[in-house]
């Protein structure tokens, strides 16, 4: 049995529950760790994880779990009812990135997918064949300690959270109306931190993003010409530097904003003046109405140039993809680290700073986002560290945000956090916020 704080902790009832947890978990790991090195193997893309879902689904069901497969595509909901009681969700996510994995693991992924853009090699560079593994082992030690708990245990393998599609499509193939409303919905991620430690933050902690293309629309000809044209290359340079406008001018400087213009494509040859020129923009911010309110200038300053330059048609905008920021529930949060602290002990917990990078998983929360009506779903997302005692000793700095900059980070070719010890980490962690609510 793995522990790690050689105390051991009593729960009201005079159990000792965080020896419970660790026992289920022992008695589960192989069979997770199994699963997951079959799962990092076989990485698949955005919705097009046929195979991982078959797998977790399967291993799901043999745990005693009513499983349904196909909820928004390839997602997978597997349910649990032990009397009466709160439902708690317990969220994992599923797909693969196109990056050719580097990481000298045995069980490294050789794989390929066919993608318009041709043939790109698939990685589990994220980590999420870890997170449904853990979603797996949480199943595992749950149904392991039904006599200790009560109210209905909902799991979900969420496809696409990479392109911010799959929690959306979930929810929009009636997840709550056909499984019942969860009362609290937990989520966990890895990160470059000391691993067996987990990170928690209440509020803002990840950013919303939005993706934006944005066609500008001129009128060809001759470069030796121009005043028989409209030139959408002119335009497009007015609004690249008139965007950087919005963050230095209209945010308030307390806040955190990024506007990137990340492509700029326009003309093929010196001597011709082209008919349109391409914008994809990347916006991002840890404030929903704020977020809301930089897209809006966004359009409202292309127009204008648009306007300006003389464009004989509005310009055309397009959300390539778009998610919330995420913002976790403070008495929530409170709740599901006290259960960490019993678990895992307060040396093991270390504060989350707050992150750039951004999730689908808050749109299961927010009512009007996710589209389900109704109240907003309090969620707790925390954090389970994944570099290895050793690493992170010789790792510079002091602090996880510190170390973090000299540290692989999730979508590189090298980054790995499935070691036993997050595995078990994440597994117990699941379990734990989960019994914060059920026990
Ligand atoms: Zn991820």
């Amino acid at each position: 049995m793995t522990t790690h704080t050689d105390s051991s902790t009593i729960d009201d009832t005079g159990n000792d529950l965080k020896g419970a947890i660790g026992a289920q978990m022992e008695a589960a790991f192989d069979d997770v760790q199994a699963l997951y090195r079959r799962l990092h193997q076989y990485p698949e893309l955005p919705f097009q994880e046929h195979e991982t879902s078959a797998r977790l689904a399967e291993a799901l069901e043999t745990l005693g779990y009513a499983v349904t497969r196909g909820v928004g595509g390839t997602g997978v909901v597997a349910v649990l009812k032990n009397g009466d009681g709160p439902t708690v969700m317990l969220r994992g996510d599923m797909d693969a990135l196109p990056i050719k994995e580097d990481t000298g693991l045995d069980y490294a992924s050789t794989r390929t997918a066919e993608t318009e853009g041709g043939t790109v090699p698939l990685m589990h560079a994220c980590g999420h064949d870890l997170h449904s593994s853990c979603v797996v082992g949480a199943a595992a030690v749950m149904a392991g300690l039904k006599e200790r708990w009560s109210g209905t245990l909902m799991l979900i393998c969420q496809p696409a959270e990479e392109i911010f599609g799959g929690a959306r499509a979930m929810l929009d193939d009636g997840l709550y109306d056909r499984f019942g409303r969860p009362d609290v919905i937990l989520g966990q991620h890895n990160m470059p931190a000391l691993a067996g430690s987990v990170g928690h933050r209440a509020g803002g902690t990840m950013a919303a993003c939005t993706n934006l293309a944005v066609t500008i629309h001129g009128a060809g000809g001759h470069g030796s010409m121009p005043a028989q044209t409209v030139d959408p290359v002119v335009i497009a340079a007015h609004v690249v530097t008139r965007l950087q406008t919005i963050v230095s001018r209209e945010v308030p400087p307390e806040e955190t904003v990024v506007v990137t213009v990340g492509k700029l494509a326009a003309g093929t040859q010196a001597n011709i003046i082209p008919h349109s020129a391409e914008l994809e923009i990347n916006i991002r911010s840890f404030d929903n109405a704020l977020h809301r309110q930089v897209v809006a200038s966004i359009e409202r300053i292309i127009r204008a140039e648009c306007e300006a330059g003389r464009s004989p048609k509005p310009p055309a905008f397009r959300v390539l993809n778009e998610t919330i920021a995420l913002h976790n529930h403070p008495a929530s949060v409170e709740r599901v680290r006290r259960a960490h602290a019993a678990q895992f002990g307060e040396e093991s917990l270390y504060a989350m700073p707050r992150l750039n990078g951004s999730e689908d998983f808050p749109f299961f929360g927010n009512a009007e986002a996710g589209g389900f009506g109704g109240e907003d779903i309090p969620y707790v997302y925390w954090f389970i560290g994944a570099t290895p005692a050793e690493r992170w000793a010789e790792t510079p700095g002091e602090g996880v945000a510190q170390k973090m900059r000299h540290l692989e980070m999730p979508h590189s070719p090298y980054y790995f956090p499935g070691n036993a010890l997050t595995m078990r980490t994440g597994i117990e962690a699941m379990a734990a916020g989960a019994l914060a609510y059920l026990a």
